[in-house]
């Protein structure tokens, strides 16, 4: 895969990247002048009855990052065909997630704005003898449809004349007919081994207000109708679509070369499918609307709001869709994989603080009371240019209750009675006591500690095999935490028994909210959307609940890199 290619070394994207057949496609094209001298051109279309998700993240990558390589442009296009389900809701906070992923469209479009075109080419294939009037209801027409194994059986209304279909068709257009009495359907082939081709149906009567139409219409485009003429005249060169597409492949040709338009190209890709993840508007809404989850942005979603204010970048997003590519064949990438890519790129960018979870109190008793002392502390190892800071440290802290066992379990090299550990950029201390509470917990716990090592240094070169992190009590500022863990509990959320739906997938525990997490006072004024590393816990963004006072952090993921490490396995 790897091997040099003269004829893509040719193209102004001459990197390496990860091969992709679009990428090599659009080579091929502008190397045979395919479309003359135009730039490459495609568009991004989405229906707004939903908020995008990670798939339609691919598709962008795919339809902008695709463009730009070649100096080509991309349209947004609003597939808005359908207005019982469409709202300018999702209209508005689709152009913000574009935005957002690092795209800007060169035109705005609206597949509304073509519907006076697309009626008068309806009527154009109706003179022509190459659509009609149907009066079968929607359950006859699809028992006349036949199956894969058998043809269709001709409606009996095929045979109207052209003046009748005009008649009728111009009824249906002027409000004269009820929703579902009629529809008008291309005239091909009702034996056609692709079922999409055996009389399709072109329009059908819905009088239903549009976002932006109004009342105008009471017949609306099917999208087989609408989505490749819009195409056309938007002079779209490359339309990209997902694989369940390919089957409409036919259809798309047929009516632009019956209208003699401009003869864009359909190019199928493989749907993005992750694990322990639901990439399906409708489903997302079913979430929403069920208050399965706190709204379209909540963190455990994967719409591109969601993960946006869980503190995933839209640099990691893009990265993670480079190298998944596109292929012709469906299958499932490991959520591990997005996780790697967004340590990586949080990893180098943003800064560390100490932030405890879960507070033990930590008493040093050899340490004077009222004295404290600041810790200079480098704001990111990965980059010497973030610099550094001070930390307060005196003789109450904390520390997490984890980092302690009262009875350490073999290979336990954390603080347990008897035992020294580093507390990171400070001192090493040695556990000389628990004081418990009437229930036998540990409430807190005494230390003593080595002046000698201050800086968290070793003194006469003795060895700890632990560094915790640690929050001076007196100086901590309290605030909410949220931890996020799969939403589902299957790897396919679709994998289901008898009786079942995905929502018996659902993780009970996809939420845990700590109230009184203890963290370092520089974090004071952290604003939404600010990112950290909390040192050895994960990264965290500040949420857009968060308040002066009463601060709310996410956690974006945990430290552990489980694809890092699957990676290493596999090439090994
Ligand atoms: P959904 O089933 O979630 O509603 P859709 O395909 O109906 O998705 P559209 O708004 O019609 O959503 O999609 C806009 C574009 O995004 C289309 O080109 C579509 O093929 C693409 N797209 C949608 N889901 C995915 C996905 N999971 N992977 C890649 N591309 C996708
Ligand atoms: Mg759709």
């Amino acid at each position: 895969m790897a091997t040099s290619n003269p004829e893509s070394s040719a193209a102004p994207a001459a990197e390496a990247r990860p091969s992709n057949f679009i990428r090599d496609l659009m080579v091929e094209d502008l190397k045979t002048k395919k479309y003359g001298d135009a730039v490459i051109q495609t568009r991004f279309p989405p229906e707004p009855n939903g908020y995008l998700h990670l798939g339609h993240a691919k598709a962008i990558c795919l339809d902008f990052g695709l463009a730009d390589e070649f100096g080509g442009k991309t349209n947004l296009r609003f597939d808005d065909t359908n207005p019982e389900k469409e709202e300018q809701e999702y209209v508005d906070s689709i152009k913000t997630d574009v935005r957002w992923l690092g795209f800007e469209w060169d035109r705005l479009c609206y597949a509304s704005d073509y519907f006076d075109q697309l009626y008068a080419w309806a009527l154009q294939l109706v003179k022509a003898g190459k659509a009609y009037v149907d009066d079968l209801t929607a359950e006859e027409i699809r028992e006349h449809r036949g199956t894969l194994t058998e043809p269709g059986k001709d409606s009996p209304y095929r045979t109207r004349s052209v003046e009748e279909n005009l008649d009728l068709f111009v009824c249906m257009k002027n409000g004269e007919f009820e929703d579902g009495s009629r529809v008008l359907r291309a005239k091909i082939d009702m034996a056609s081994p692709n079922l999409n081709m055996r009389d399709p149906v072109m329009y059908r009567i819905l009088h239903a207000t549009h976002h932006r139409t109004g009342d105008k219409w009471c017949i609306y485009p099917m999208y087989d109708f609408a989505h490749g003429q819009s195409d056309s005249l938007e002079k779209v060169t490359h339309s990209m679509c997902t694989l369940e597409f390919t089957d409409h492949q036919p259809l798309y040709r047929w009516y632009i070369e019956q209208l003699g338009i401009f003869p864009t190209q359909q190019i199928e890709f493989d749907r993005l499918s992750l694990t322990y993840t639901l990439l399906s508007k409708r489903k997302l809404l079913q979430l929403v609307r069920e208050q399965r989850v706190n709204g379209w942005d909540d963190p455990r979603m994967p719409t591109i709001s969601g993960i946006r204010r869980r503190g995933f970048t839209a640099e990691a997003i893009r990265n993670f869709c480079a190298a998944i590519g596109a292929s012709r064949t469906n299958g499932s990438t490991d959520i591990e994989m997005l996780e790697h890519f967004q340590r990586e790129d949080l990893n180098k960018r943003v800064p560390r603080a100490m932030a405890v979870l879960k507070p033990l109190k930590v008493v040093i008793e050899n340490y004077p009371e009222g004295q404290e002392e600041l810790v200079e502390v480098a704001n990111n190892p990965e980059d010497t240019a973030a610099g550094t800071r001070q930390v307060p440290f005196s003789r109450a802290l904390y520390i997490e209750q984890d980092d302690f066992r009262e009875v350490p379990p073999p290979k336990y090299y954390r603080l347990s009675p008897g035992k020294e550990v580093r507390l990171r950029n400070a001192y090493f201390v040695t556990c000389t006591s628990v004081v418990k509470d009437a229930a036998g917990n540990v409430v807190e716990v005494r230390c003593t500690y080595d002046p000698a090592s201050r800086g968290g240094n070793s003194p006469n070169g003795r060895k700890v095999k632990s560094t915790i992190h640690w929050v001076s009590a007196r100086h901590a500022i309290t605030a909410e935490v949220r931890i996020y863990d799969k939403l589902f509990t299957k790897a396919d959320p679709g994998d289901l028994e008898e009786g079942q739906t995905f929502l018996d997938n659902l993780n009970p525990n996809s939420l845990e909210v700590i109230a009184d997490a203890k963290l370092e006072p520089s974090l004071k004024d952290a604003k939404p959307e600010e990112r950290y590393q909390f040192e050895r816990v994960g990264y965290f963004c500040v949420d857009r609940d968060s308040k002066p006072g009463a601060l709310v952090f996410n956690r974006t993921l945990p430290l552990k890199d489980t694809w890092a490490k699957i990676e290493k396995k596999a090439g090994a």
